[in-house]
């Protein structure tokens, strides 16, 4: 099992997320226009700003696991056979959460005995 990102990396991206929606909600240029004039509008630019950043911290957190990547399929966890393969190469999935898509990427086994698929990672 492995990640499949390293702490640099997470955190150079996480960074620039959130460096670009803070620049577009407070322009470090004193000449740019703040967009809204009501605290309601502050409010929107604050959800936009949570709506960039939480799905890439995320996506970033999920890279980081251990079980980001594995080797083998496994155990398929309906039957408990070892008669399993890769169903297919991993796919990107898309996860609809409470601030934004989350794409992550799935590996996805098949069970050669009872057929289903299944999640190696357990994801
Ligand atoms: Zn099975």
């Amino acid at each position: 099992m492995a990640a499949t990102s390293t702490r640099k990396e997470a955190l150079e991206r996480i960074s620039k997320v959130f460096h670009d929606a803070l620049e577009r909600m407070i322009p470090a240029e004193e000449d740019q226009r703040l967009r809204g004039e009501t605290f309601r509008d502050f409010e929107l630019q604050a959800q936009e700003f949570k709506a960039a950043l939480i799905p890439a911290l995320l996506e970033e957190r999920a890279r980081l696991t251990d079980s980001a990547e594995v080797r083998e399929a496994g155990c398929c966890p309906p039957c408990g056979s070892r008669q399993t393969r890769w169903a297919a190469a991993p796919v990107q999935k898309e996860i609809r959460g409470p601030d934004g898509v989350i794409v992550l990427t799935k590996q996805q086994g098949r069970c050669r005995s009872c057929g289903r698929s299944f999640s190696p990672s357990g994801s």
